[in-house]
């Protein structure tokens, strides 16, 4: 069932992107919304391993990941296999109309996985927005409260709630209100920027929220405080040390639900199954999506069984939510990252990306920062000299020459000066070797 395999070697065949992928790019244009962007417009053929082939023949090498998506790899034998098995069967049924196994045994896997040993119950959704409007809906109604509070930097999604938890106005939210209410703002720990240095990020950035949350809401209205454990869009801000575990203690001692969405963290990402676990840091909920089902459309929130039963029968649910293929193959994507060690794999990518970066960090000084865990790793881009200026020029610079070369690289950053490299944890050393190369020329040619 699985496709023929892509061979693991970067091909470049043509300029990048090449006639066909033009061509199809002019199609587009004229048929599709132009408000969906797309970081290279070099249109796919195959993908799988470390690299995405394209309609022209190129190879391209991947450290994107479909953004953090195809953690196990691309078209992963095991997950086209399970999937295409149960397509054969049944593609859908409902399981608000007639249920299956399959979704059960997700929400069995992910009650396994997810951190802490209390009783669990899980729901499947189909987006990690949908999956976060869902942790709001129940934790407002397991409390009886309405304030959520989310943090600077934060992104959460694009339906209209999630709008209203994601920082950034552009472009994720101009010209799309008005939003949600009942929404606070709270700083980030975010080391790089922080005023009185990274180390003490943590505790102080903890202090001023504890005073905000007391002074500007009053703890006892909180239903729910919504935190990425690592920022994705906002720039893969690692929360300073301290900063997680005092959030989810001052939420357990006012009786606020803590859910972390590990939307983007989740599933051997980041060196632990789940971000959280790094600081022994354990949510009441977890919303999940983007790594869970090895590229098909699949979400949950996890939680507490008190505060997903305190929903009513029929509260919770959706059309297509745990999807039965989708449901498949989150089952075989999660036997491929345990059985091939995939959380190991992600510590070893992580230390080759931080030691090759930090040295070329100490080279260039547009290179302000670098941080990350396991295969999550960011470089922030600054005007250099000391000045931390945010450096748009230079990354654009970077990136252009990245994708000329082959490599598909993201950006990030509420400044939009930071490049995240998230490769597929199945990518093979040489071509990790091949992308750091192409990314060092980039900044030897700045
Ligand atoms: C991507 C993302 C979302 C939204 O997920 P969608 O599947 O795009 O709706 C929510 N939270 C985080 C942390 C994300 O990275």
């Amino acid at each position: 069932m699985a496709t023929t395999e892509v061979p693991q070697e970067r091909r470049i065949v043509t300029e990048i992107p090449g006639p066909k992928s033009r061509e199809l790019q002019r199609r587009r244009l004229a048929a599709v919304a132009q408000g969906v962007g797309s970081t290279l417009p070099v249109y796919v053929h195959r993908a799988g391993g470390g690299i995405v082939e394209d309609v022209d023949g190129n190879a391209l090498i991947d450290f994107g990941a479909g953004i953090a998506v195809t953690n196990v790899g691309n078209a992963a034998p095991r997950v086209v296999a399970a999937a295409a098995e149960q397509l054969g069967r049944f593609t859908h049924t409902c399981f608000m109309v007639n249920p299956y196994e399959g979704y059960v045994e997700v929400c069995e896997a992910l009650n396994r996985i997810t951190p802490g040993d209390h009783e669990k119950r899980s729901i499947l959704l189909n987006s990690g927005a949908e999956a976060v409007e869902n942790a709001v809906k129940i934790a407002r109604s397991a409390t009886g409260r309405s304030a959520v509070v989310v943090f600077d930097h934060a992104y959460h999604g694009r339906t209209n709630l999630t709008m209203a938890l994601t920082a950034k106005n552009m472009p994720y939210k101009q010209g799309f209100g008005p939003f949600a209410g009942e929404v606070y703002r709270m700083p980030m720990a975010y080391p790089f920027r922080w005023p009185t240095g990274p180390e003490n990020c943590g505790p102080e950035a903890a202090a001023q929220v504890v005073e905000q949350v007391t002074k500007q809401i009053g703890a006892h209205n909180v239903a729910a405080f919504v935190i990425e454990p690592i920022q994705g869009e906002g720039g893969f801000i690692e929360p300073g040390a301290g900063f997680l575990p005092a959030i989810a203690e001052f939420c357990r001692e006012n009786g606020i639900v803590f859910v972390a969405d590990e939307v983007q963290t989740g599933f051997a990402r980041t060196g632990d199954m789940f971000a959280c676990e790094h600081e022994g840091v354990v949510p009441d909920l977890i919303t999940t999506a983007k790594g869970i089902a090895g590229g098909l459309p699949l979400a949950a929130v996890t939680g507490r069984a008190e505060l997903m039963d305190a929903v009513h029968a029929g509260g919770l649910g959706g059309t297509y939510g745990g999807n039965p293929a989708a449901c498949a193959a989150a089952l075989a994507a999660l036997e491929a990252i345990e059985e091939d060690r995939l959380v190991e794999r992600a510590r070893e990518i992580g230390a080759t990306l931080l030691s090759r970066l930090r040295a070329l960090a100490a080279e260039y000084d547009v290179i302000g920062d670098v941080r990350g865990r396991g295969a999550m790793v960011a470089v922030e881009l600054v005007a250099g000299g000391g000045d931390r200026t945010p450096n748009t020029e230079a990354l654009a610079e970077v990136v252009r020459h990245c994708h000329a070369q082959g490599l598909v690289l993201l950006t990030a950053g509420t400044y939009g000066n930071v490049i995240r490299l998230l490769p597929p944890l199945v990518i093979g050393d040489d071509l990790l070797d091949e992308g750091l190369r192409i990314l060092e020329e980039a900044f030897a040619r700045l």
